[in-house]
């Protein structure tokens, strides 16, 4: 949390926002989209604050939300966690990171991650006090080895991290990499946490959930949250689902982090997660051609770049067009191109790996003449 220098470190967003504001450039950096999701979910928050749904919610979140998130488990997945115990609503997906870590980690117990990894994670293991343990996804296709993995799992994990769809790869975790997740837990008694916000933004393949595999649920915790399925990261409501006695005690954290969450945003939440199946393959079809036209462009710009299945990101490669520190090309990029995007290194243990040096995430989640403007722009690196 504290850099080399002893300054005190910002998010990697954060900073980049920052540059994009300061520079005007187009900011593909942090993700979130530029539009707004489905008008019934908004129009129930507005609602909500008019019928003076405006004091303190109860603390697990409301029951009717609770039961929305049930069912939304039922109806795409199977799952049907009890949403007296078993499901809890926090504040984003982030603080029911914060608040597993805390309760679950014990000093120096290990928590594996795949890398690249979700900025958060790193900071918050090291909260919770524990020992980050990573396991590498490579370029092309950022499925991890299997011997990497078997390696990295031992009888002092206490908790296997995993993110499907991945953030900042688009990765969609393959099916056999998720058994062998289960297994290893199992045979080292490790439990699972899973971070599955982008569930449903893949395109061309499925999202399974690893809580859905025989034998995982008992032992899997599932997070997820409204921001990205419906377009409200700035409305911070998340959800975790998963056995009773663990879901308690992730519980007995939160009441000391927030206490509660917005309370109108939970009514509208709940009416977002009933909405039509087709409410939900709108998002991702929506985003399917913005990662065709940003990709097509990077790649006409001169960029290796590799195709996700998932999320709103894609990483490109800008060592063929000369630069092989992506942290530099990133600072100078709103110059060269009037674009602002991420370095991957911004997402690992080691910040000057030689596996990710040279690439870049850029969020595609942006109206189509922004992606353009953007697309015009990368054509000037040629
Ligand atoms: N996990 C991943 C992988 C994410 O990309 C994000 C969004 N930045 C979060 C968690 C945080 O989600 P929320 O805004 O709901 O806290
Ligand atoms: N999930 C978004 C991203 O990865 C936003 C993260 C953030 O602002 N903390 O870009």
């Amino acid at each position: 949390l504290v850099d080399e220098d002893g300054h005190v470190s910002s998010t990697i967003f954060a900073e980049m926002s920052a540059l994009a504001l300061r520079t005007g450039a187009v900011n593909l950096g942090q993700g979130f989209p530029d539009e707004d999701g489905p008008e019934a979910v908004l129009a129930e928050a507005v609602a909500a604050i008019e019928r003076g749904e405006n004091q303190y919610p109860p603390g697990p979140g409301t029951l009717d939300l609770r039961t929305a998130i049930s069912e939304h488990q039922r109806r795409f997945y199977g799952l049907q966690p009890d949403p007296q115990g078993e499901v809890l609503v926090t504040a984003g997906a982030t603080e029911a990171l914060a608040a597993t870590l805390l309760a679950l980690v014990e000093h120096g117990d290990e928590v594996v991650t795949f890398e690249p990894f979700y900025d958060a994670y790193g900071g918050l293991i090291a909260l919770a006090g524990g020992r980050h343990r990573t396991v590498k996804l490579r370029a092309p296709d950022f499925q991890p080895d299997p011997d990497e993995l078997r390696a990295v799992v031992t009888d002092r994990t206490r908790i296997i991290l995993v993110n499907t769809p991945h953030n900042p790869t688009g990765t969609v975790l393959d099916r056999g990499t998720l058994d062998l997740v289960a297994e290893l837990a199992e045979r080292h008694d490790a439990i699972i946490v899973t971070d599955e916000v982008y569930e449903h933004l893949t395109f061309d393949v499925r999202h399974v959930p690893i809580a859905t595999l025989p034998g995982a649920a008992g032992r899997t915790l599932t997070i997820s949250s409204g921001g990205k399925t419906f377009s409200t990261t700035g409305w911070k409501i998340g959800w975790l689902s998963g056995p009773r006695e663990l879901v308690t005690a992730v519980s007995t954290v939160k009441q000391y982090l927030s206490y509660v969450n917005g309370a109108p945003f939970q009514p509208a939440m709940a009416t977002g997660l009933r909405l039509p199946d087709a409410a939900f393959t709108a998002i991702a079809d929506g985003l399917r051609g913005k990662r065709d036209l940003l990709s097509a462009g990077l790649s006409a710009a001169g960029f290796d770049t590799f195709r996700p299945d998932g999320t709103y990101f894609i990483v490109a490669d800008a060592a063929r067009l000369g630069f092989d520190d992506a942290a530099a090309f990133c600072r100078a990029l709103p110059e060269l191109a009037g674009v602002v995007a991420v370095p991957l290194s911004a997402f690992c243990l080691d910040r000057h790996d030689p596996d990710y040096a040279s690439l870049v995430r850029f969020a595609f989640c942006k109206r189509i003449e922004v992606l353009e403007r953007a697309v015009d722009g990368l054509a000037r690196l040629r």
